[in-house]
C-alpha cells in the first residue's frame, strides 16, 4: 500500500472517529457517523466525476487536495510526459517521412492485413497509388499482379521480386517487403528497367559474337576436317580451299579488331587533346577507298578543307571517317559516285559521305548503330561487314562531343553526316 494509500485510510478513520464522538454528545452516534460518510461519499464522486470529465476531454485537470490530489497530480504528470513524447515522435515521424520523400526508390507503409498507410511520392508514380487518396486502400486491390499477390500472401520476404510496373507494362520493378512494428510492412520497390534492359544487351551481344565467329570457324574447321582424312591432291581445289579459309580467318580478325575498338572506346577516358590534320588523314582514306573498290569503278569526288583540323583522338577519328567511307564504297554498286566533305557549315565541322547506292529503308535508319545490327543481312556478309562499324562511329562522334546524323532514300542513296562542335576544331 503506498503512503498516499495509507494517509487516506488514516484519514477516513479520523473522519469516522471524530463523527463518533461528536455524535456520543448529542448521543446521536450513528446519525454523526452515517452523516461524515455520506458527506465522504459526495466528496469522492465528485472528483470521481471530475476524472470522468477529464478522461472524456471535457475539461481541463480538476484541481483537488488530498488523495485526489495526489491522484490528479500524477495524472498532470503523465499527461506532460504524453505531450512530450508526442512531440518527440511527432518529430521523429516528419524527419522520417522528409528522409522516405527523397529516397530514390520507392517507399510504402503497409498496415498488419496490407491497408496502405503512407507512400512516397516515388512509389506513387512507379506503382500507380494516389496519396493521400488511396490511404486506408489494400495494396492487393491496387496492383493486381498475379506474382505481386503471390508475393504478399506468400509472407516469405526474405527475397526480392521482379514484376512488370503497373503503369507501363515495357518497365520492370524490383520489390522487397520489410516486415516491422507490430506486424507492420515497409514495402520498397525501384525501377529496374534499364538494368534488365543492359542484362538483355549483354546476353543478345554474347549470342551475337558467338554467332558471328561460328560461320567462319565452321567453314575453316570443316576444311581442316576434310584435310586431315583425304589430303588434297588437284592443286587448284587446294588453292581454292585455302583462299576462302583465307577470307574467313580475315573476317574473324576483323571482327575482332572492331569488338576491340569498341571496348577500348567504352572503357578507355576521352584524352583528346592533340589537333588532327583530318583532310590529310582524309586523303589517305580516300586512296584506299579507290583500291577498296577498285573492281567497282565509282567516281569519288572530296572536298576537304585544308585548314580545318579537329581536336581529339586519330586512331578514334581515322576509324570514325574510314568506316563511313568504306560502307559507302561496300554498298554502292558498280559506277556509283561517292562524296566526300569537310567543311565548316553555321559554326559547326561537318564531315559527310554520300552515294548513290541501295539506300536504307526508312524503320532501319534508327537502328544502324546498335551493334550487329544489318539493314541487309547478306550484302553486308558479301562484302565482308561485321555489323559493328556505325556503332564503331557513333561512339567516336559522341567522344568528340559531336552528333551522327543519317539521312537515307531506299534505291537513291545515303548521307551519313557528323557535327563536330565549335570547341572541338580550329581553322
Ligand atoms: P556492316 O559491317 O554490316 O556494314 P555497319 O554498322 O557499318 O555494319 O552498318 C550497318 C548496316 O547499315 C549495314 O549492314 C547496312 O545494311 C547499312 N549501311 C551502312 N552504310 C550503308 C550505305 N552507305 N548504304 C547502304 N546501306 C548502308
Amino acid at each position: 500500500m503506498s503512503p498516499h494509500q495509507k494517509n487516506e485510510i488514516t484519514s477516513l478513520l479520523g473522519i469516522i472517529t471524530t463523527s463518533a464522538l461528536i455524535g456520543a454528545l448529542f448521543n446521536q452516534t450513528l446519525l454523526f457517523i452515517a452523516l461524515a460518510l455520506f458527506t465522504y461519499i459526495v466528496f469522492m464522486l465528485r472528483n470521481a466525476f471530475k476524472l470522468q470529465d477529464w478522461l472524456e476531454q471535457k475539461k481541463d485537470l480538476p484541481d483537488a487536495w488530498g488523495y485526489w490530489g495526489e491522484i490528479f497530480n500524477e495524472l498532470h504528470l503523465l499527461e506532460r510526459k504524453k505531450k512530450k513524447q508526442q512531440k518527440l515522435l511527432s518529430v521523429a515521424l516528419s524527419r522520417f517521412k522528409k528522409a522516405a520523400e527523397a529516397l530514390p526508390d520507392g517507399v510504402v507503409i503497409l498496415s498488419q492485413h496490407n491497408f496502405i498507410e503512407w507512400v512516397n511520392p516515388v512509389a506513387s508514380s512507379l506503382l500507380g497509388i494516389n496519396y493521400p487518396q488511396d490511404t486506408g486502400q489494400k495494396i492487393n486491390n491496387l496492383i493486381r499482379h498475379p506474382d505481386f499477390q503471390h508475393y504478399l500472401l506468400k509472407n516469405n520476404f526474405s527475397k526480392t521480386m521482379t514484376f512488370p510496373a503497373p503503369e507501363n507494362a515495357d518497365n520492370t520493378l524490383t520489390m522487397q517487403i520489410i516486415p516491422f512494428g507490430y506486424k507492420q510492412k515497409m514495402l520498397f520497390c525501384r525501377d529496374i528497367t534499364h538494368i534488365s534492359k543492359l542484362e538483355e544487351m549483354r546476353t543478345n551481344f554474347v549470342s551475337n559474337v558467338s554467332h558471328e565467329m561460328r560461320s567462319p570457324l565452321t567453314v575453316l574447321s570443316g576444311y581442316l576436317e576434310m584435310f586431315s582424312d583425304k589430303p588434297p591432291k588437284d592443286e587448284k581445289n587446294f588453292k581454292l580451299a585455302i583462299d576462302n579459309m583465307y577470307q574467313q580467318a580475315i573476317r574473324m580478325q576483323r571482327l575482332v579488331t572492331d569488338l576491340l575498338a569498341l571496348s577500348k572506346m567504352e572503357t578507355a577516358p576521352v584524352e583528346h587533346t592533340a589537333l588532327v590534320d583530318v583532310s590529310t588523314l582524309l586523303i589517305a582514306l580516300k586512296e584506299n577507298a579507290e583500291v577498296l573498290g577498285q573492281n567497282k569503278q565509282h567516281i569519288i569526288t572530296m572536298k576537304a578543307d585544308e585548314k580545318l583540323n579537329l581536336r581529339g583522338n586519330n586512331d578514334e577519328l581515322h576509324s570514325l571517317f574510314s568506316n563511313l567511307i568504306n560502307n559507302a564504297v561496300r554498298y554502292t554498286p558498280k559506277h556509283g559516285h561517292i562524296t566526300i566533305s569537310w567543311q565548316i557549315l553555321n559554326d559547326e565541322a561537318v564531315f559527310s559521305v554520300s552515294d548513290d547506292g541501295p539506300g536504307i529503308a526508312s524503320q532501319h535508319i534508327p537502328h544502324l548503330t546498335e551493334r550487329f545490327y544489318r539493314a541487309d543481312v547478306d550484302r553486308s556478309r558479301e562484302s565482308g561487314g561485321t555489323g559493328l562499324g556505325l556503332a564503331i562511329v557513333k561512339y567516336a562522334v559522341e567522344r568528340h562531343d559531336g552528333r551522327l546524323e543519317i539521312r537515307s532514300t531506299l534505291g537513291k542513296g545515303s548521307t551519313f553526316t557528323c557535327y563536330f562542335p565549335n570547341q572541338r576544331f580550329s581553322s
